[in-house]
């Protein structure tokens, strides 16, 4: 693989070596990562990249259109089948694109939407400040309740019947529970609003059937191909007929101009896997995977927020350990672990410090980790935290943590 970069770009093909070295030798344990199987990287490096098109199948803007309307219609059908959506949209360049395109559909600017606060597990595209959902919606957020650690549904249903959001959004990038769908789709439509799941964190776990599913709930669901459906990099957009040609016009001519037609091949062939047996296997690997990582590191006397974890990942106050966030993300960094500081509900600390770390367990479940190694992964992470300053004892955890990821190889025979 690269030969050819190998020859004739040697400082960007030096980087890809030496990001390829960090994959293979590092424990990954950053939730919204996995590994994508060698047909993607095939797929996504074919000569579906050469052609430009826009429109839909049969309602196309270039010529030349057959085989790439017979690549998209077998992606939407396949996305329909496996979440038994009525209508699928795969089209969105990530998940921020399908949300917009969402938002485009529906409502006006100026409109309210009600969704996670980014703090409490939401996502930028929920209304944040910072995003163009907080400056073009007026947004409103939900939180978690301050005991559970849990949706706070009544505060949904206050903040719903208050100031009678457009979309009510459900969904969230840090957060270790199911949700219950069903009452959010309760609450919304009784505040009159569209009811919009992002899944993009879960949307593995849905396909798989090991996560409840949205789809019978949510007026539209997004989600991404990436995070746990293990596949290409973007996103996609399920929703009931009535909405199908709001959303189809809102992504284009809307949002998007030409799509990714490399990305879309390999999106065809996401869902098709997704739908498999070897992949629900993994993904019930991933849920057990994630339950005996949480026990262990509780028995190191970590506390996982809400008390555990229903999916892929977990949140870790750090505070029992006497530690942020951002000094045991650099610690484990340093010893060949990736994972990330992250806000933990009602966190003291500032958003760049935090009191804990999210982890997720989907990655290295891929590659063929099971439950004792994640014991043995839950024993390194107590080592980082209990020589937080010392080198040494860090610098011995690397080279154990080299020695679990080598028990796993990743792409054999590439570059
Ligand atoms: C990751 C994520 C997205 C955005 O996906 P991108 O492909 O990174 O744009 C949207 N919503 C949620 C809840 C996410 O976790």
């Amino acid at each position: 693989m690269l030969d050819n970069l190998k020859n004739s770009d040697a400082v960007l093909h030096k980087y890809i070596e030496e990001e390829m070295e960090r994959q293979k030798s590092g424990i990954e344990m950053i939730a919204s990562e996995s590994f994508v199987p060698m047909e993607i990287m095939e797929i996504q490096g074919s000569i579906l990249t050469n052609k430009t098109m826009e429109g839909f199948p049969g309602r196309r803007y270039h010529a030349g259109h057959e085989a790439i309307d017979k690549i998209e219609t077998l992606g939407i059908e396949r996305a329909k089948e496996l979440y038994g959506a009525d209508h699928a949209n795969i089209q969105p360049h990530s998940g921020s694109q399908a949300n917009q395109s969402v938002y485009a559909a529906l409502i006006k600017p100026g409109d309210t939407i009600l969704g996670m606060k980014l703090d409490h597990g939401g996502h930028l595209t929920h209304g944040s400040s910072v995003n163009f959902s907080g400056k073009i919606y007026n947004s409103v957020s939900y939180g978690l309740n301050s005991e559970t650690e849990t949706i706070d549904y009544d505060e949904i249903e206050r903040l719903a019947k208050m100031h009678s959001p457009k979309i009510i959004i459900a969904g969230a990038s840090s957060y270790p529970r199911f949700i219950d769908y069903e009452r959010i789709s309760k609450i919304a439509h009784e505040a009159g609003a569209y009811f919009l799941v992002d899944m993009a964190h879960v949307a593995g776990l849905v396909a798989a059937g090991v996560h409840p599913s949205p789809v019978p709930y949510a007026d539209v669901v997004t989600g991404t191909t990436t995070k746990t459906l293990a596949g290409a990099r973007g996103g996609f957009i399920l929703c009931k007929n009535e909405l199908a040609r709001k959303i189809d016009s809102a992504v284009f001519p809307g949002v998007q101009g030409s799509m990714h037609m490399h990305i879309m091949g390999a999106k065809a062939f996401t869902f098709k896997r997704a739908g498999t047996k070897e992949y629900r296997e993994i993904m019930e690997q991933v849920v057990k995977n994630a339950k005996a990582l949480a026990k262990h590191l509780e028995g190191f006397g970590f506390r996982m927020v809400t008390g555990g974890t229903d999916n892929h990942l977990l949140l870790v106050d750090l505070r029992p350990k006497g530690l942020t966030g951002k000094q045991f993300d650099l610690a484990l960094e340093s010893a060949g672990i990736t994972v990330n500081k992250n806000m933990i509900p009602n966190d003291p600390e500032k958003p760049m410090v935090t009191s804990g770390v999210r982890i997720g367990v989907t990655a290295m479940t891929i590659k063929g980790a099971k439950e004792e190694d994640m014991a043995e992964i839950a024993g390194l992470m107590n080592r980082v935290a209990e020589n937080i300053d010392n080198e040494e004892a860090i610098k011995d955890v690397k080279e154990e943590a080299v020695k679990i990821s080598s028990r796993f190889p990743l792409y054999k025979g590439m570059l």
